[in-house]
């Protein structure tokens, strides 16, 4: 067998924060490899979530707002005019136990001096086949991102934890009427939240319903919703419809490897990028439940950077 390919650095995950980290890394001359993922219709293919949505607005330096994939080929582009380098692979299994750290995709292996993880998060979804074609097209994940679009509609958010209730009210900022459809009699998010819903006049509550279809071939035109307790089925005209059900890291490569909280995000040291592996570095939303954004997942790409320059400086010198 060959000898592994050896790298400075590796980054895996191609989001904002990985494409971040590797214009850094590349104009600091590391040259990083970029293991990208594989084209896929969910959130962990190369370019991350942004790769679902259409128009983002949001992304400072574009005042006329900029398409989610146009907006990664920049990224990409960007990185590869200072010498990174893109494998559109996945990696199958990962080994900090010892340095130089081991990465593999399938049968080959490659080692590198340092890792910077940006595998990103992913937004739990329904499981309708809909949903891959109208995601994007009144169909979302992100009230923050999206909600702008929805001005004097009539939008349904579905979940009960402390999400959906935040979406839902933030998203009366614009639409004439929103409906919360949540599965149960009652909801999981805090009291405070739920006092919120419940004393705002543009949000309505269905109970005990789930959404088991939706309309429209381009564009959201109504959703189907089956009652839990009785199996009757309805339909609710609706021209928007966000998913808040959850979101999962994608962090099952570093299981029992990088130390993770209780819902298995990794853990950084604060106001750092730093993992509990020296020279394993995090960034973007793999560590991040909080913010979301693809702006600050720029911004902690950056920040990983710039850790693994200085950090790689203090091991050759
Ligand atoms: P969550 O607490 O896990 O709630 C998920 C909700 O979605 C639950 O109500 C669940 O129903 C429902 N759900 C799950 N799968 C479903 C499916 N397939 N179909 C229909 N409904 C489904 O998730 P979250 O709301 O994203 O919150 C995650 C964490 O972040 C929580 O700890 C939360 O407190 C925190 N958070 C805090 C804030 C805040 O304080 N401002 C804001 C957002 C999030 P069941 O209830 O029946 O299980």
């Amino acid at each position: 067998m060959s000898a592994p390919q050896h790298e400075r650095v590796i980054i895996i995950g191609s989001g904002p924060a990985g494409l971040t980290a590797a214009i850094y890394t590349a104009r600091a001359s590391l040259a990083p490899l970029v293991i990208e993922g594989e084209p896929s219709s969910t959130s962990d293919q190369p370019g991350g979530q942004l790769m679902l949505t259409t128009e983002v607005e949001n992304f400072p330096g574009f005042p006329q707002g900029i398409m989610g994939p146009e907006l990664m080929g920049n990224f990409r582009s960007q990185a590869e005019r200072f010498g990174a380098r893109f494998l559109t692979e996945k990696v199958t299994r990962v080994d900090f136990s010892a340095r130089p750290f081991r990465v593999w995709i399938r049968d080959d292996a490659y080692t590198a001096d340092s890792i910077i993880v940006s595998t990103g998060a992913r937004s739990l979804m329904l499981g309708l086949p809909e949903e891959q074609r109208l995601i994007g097209h009144g169909l979302s994940t992100c009230a923050t991102c999206d909600g702008f679009f929805f001005r004097g509609h009539h939008i349904a958010v579905v979940g009960g934890g402390d999400s959906a209730i935040e979406e839902a009210t933030f998203l009366t900022k614009f639409a004439e009427k929103v409906t919360i459809i949540h599965r149960r009699g009652e909801f999981r998010a805090s009291k405070i939240m739920q006092e919120r819903a419940f004393s705002n006049p543009k949000i309505e509550i269905i109970w005990n319903a789930t959404v088991s279809a939706i309309h429209g071939d381009q564009k959201v035109e109504g959703i189907e919703l089956t009652d839990t307790v009785n199996g009757s089925v309805s339909t609710l005209p609706v021209t928007g419809l966000f998913i808040a059900i959850g979101h999962r890291p994608n962090t099952d490569l570093f299981s029992g490897i990088l130390d993770m909280d209780d819902t298995g995000y990794l853990m950084t040291v604060p106001g750092s990028t730093r993992t509990n592996i020296e020279g394993v570095f995090a960034c973007g939303d793999v560590q991040d439940h909080t913010y979301r954004q693809a702006i600050t997942a720029a911004g902690s790409g950056c920040m990983a950077a710039i850790d693994t320059e200085r950090w790689l400086e203090t091991q050759h010198g």
